[in-house]
């Protein structure tokens, strides 16, 4: 465990290894969003001034094989997957990073890199490809634990033996025929994976910055490579590194037949996407998820629980008085998550301040509740969860059909107090049981009645 010292006091610069968009998102790659999003968000509530960058790769061998597939253009096919991409993240409440570059915008700069490193003899063309020359970096394999001698060859592109090294890895490629290219001092062809991320953490962040973030799966090669090249140039790069764990179905890695009833697009149709973040936010993120239904409804009951008695307890005290402040937050929970973002940990406390918080709105101890509901609400708006913050305000069932529904069920509660008022009881009740035919649960409480939709 290392402490957290930034490139720059009050600063924190993190760069985080985004969507390849061949294809929409499954909760399996918008998991990392939420993990990276919770970060920003208690870097932010810690008093940092955070620049969050989050690239697109926009050009792909899967890219170009789901556009030749299509026949579509390959721009067609990474448009359309990046805005289901964006779609996902503003579904499950991600802020937006600073900047979202896209590889395809950013060749200038991938040039200049290529040339530091040909000119610095750590890479060579050959045959139309640029290559990196691992035996040229002495500390390759470090990041992912590796030597060098135990590495098969890199395989990023189909003829070999343009390489000096069967592990050296291609920092750009030769065009092919159909295929989109760009002008290089070294022949047309386009982008390798791994050269953009050093390209654009450096236009944007600086040769060297604070946090570098991405899928477990990330580490080797993509990470390594990331490294190799920025270190290799003379850049400092990425300070610390933050790997999420993945997300599987049975232990199986997700594929695209295994994958396809998660992607977020139609689980959001389902399942309430503040219920599907509790969910995937709620492990500690370095740990493995393994799909399960039940568990995701588990978490959506814990959520509701935690909604139930902001709810309420916004209802006795008024939400206005109690706008949450990152101040506000119990010492415990910001030592959980200063200690390597200990979110289940948090998660706890959290619902440790719900418990104390019931038991004080139920003898309508208003300060108690007060004080639970500025601590609860502080906490969860770290956590990206809060009720009555942007953009879950108003997002309980029911929608945006609520303020509708809200104003239908009123006028047949006044009915039923006009009912009771003439002690005719039976009235009363029937129009309480229609309504709840109707999913409308209606609670008598010592604010006059209040109703929500059956879960
Ligand atoms: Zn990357």
């Amino acid at each position: 465990m290392r402490e957290f010292t930034p490139l720059q006091p009050g600063r924190a610069s993190l760069y985080l290894c985004g969507a390849t968009v061949q294809a929409p998102p499954h909760i399996g790659h918008i998991r990392s969003g939420v993990s990276f999003d919770i970060l920003v968000r208690w870097l932010r509530a810690s008093h940092y001034q955070v620049t969050y960058c989050r690239n697109v790769t926009d050009i792909d061998d899967k890219i170009l094989a789901v556009a030749v597939a299509e026949e579509t253009p390959w721009w067609a096919v990474a448009e359309r997957n990046q805005r289901a991409f964006t779609r996902a993240y503003d579904a499950l409440g991600c802020l937006p990073p600073d900047v979202e570059p896209r590889a395809t915008g950013h060749v200038p700069e991938m040039i200049v890199l290529m040339q530091r490193l040909i000119d610095t003899g750590h890479a060579y063309p050959a045959e139309g490809d640029v290559y990196f020359d691992v035996r040229t970096f002495p500390e390759y394999g470090a990041l992912s634990g590796q030597r060098l001698a135990h590495m098969k060859a890199a395989a990023d592109t189909e003829d070999n033996a343009a390489k000096r090294d069967p592990r050296d890895f291609a920092l750009w490629k030769g065009a092919k025929p159909g295929e989109p290219s760009w002008p290089t001092p070294w022949g047309p062809g386009r982008p390798g994976w791994h050269l953009e991320c050093s390209a654009m953490s450096t236009k944007y962040l600086g040769p060297e910055f604070d946090i570098h973030g991405g899928g477990l799966d990330l580490i080797f090669p993509h990470h390594e490579n990331e490294v190799a090249q920025s270190h290799a140039a003379g850049d400092g790069f990425a300070r610390y590194w933050l790997h999420n764990g993945l997300v599987r179905i049975a232990g199986e890695k997700m594929s695209k037949s295994l994958g396809n009833s998660l992607l977020v697009d139609a689980m959001v149709t389902t399942v309430r996407p503040v219920e599907l973040r509790y969910y995937l936010g709620q492990a500690h993120y370095r740990s493995e998820i393994d799909y399960a239904p039940a568990a995701l409804a588990e978490a959506a009951t814990a959520y509701r629980r935690i909604e139930g008695f902001v709810t309420r307890a916004a209802e006795l005290v008024g939400a206005d008085a109690v706008t949450p402040d990152s101040g506000s937050v119990p010492a415990a929970f910001a030592a959980a998550m200063d200690d390597d973002l200990g979110v289940p940990q948090a998660l706890a406390l959290v619902h440790e301040t719900i418990r104390e918080g019931n038991a004080a709105l139920a003898v309508a101890d208003a300060g108690g509740t007060a004080k639970r509901l500025t601590e609860a609400r502080a906490m969860l708006a770290v956590l990206g969860l809060d009720p009555l913050g942007v953009p879950w305000a108003g997002g309980e069932a029911g929608g945006d059909l609520r303020p509708v529904v809200d104003a239908l069920v009123s006028v047949a509660l006044e009915q039923r107090e006009a009912a009771r008022a003439r002690k005719d009881f039976a009235a009363a009740d029937a129009i309480r049981d229609q309504l709840l035919a109707a999913g409308v649960v209606v609670e008598d409480t010592l604010r006059g009645p209040r109703w929500e939709l059956r879960p």
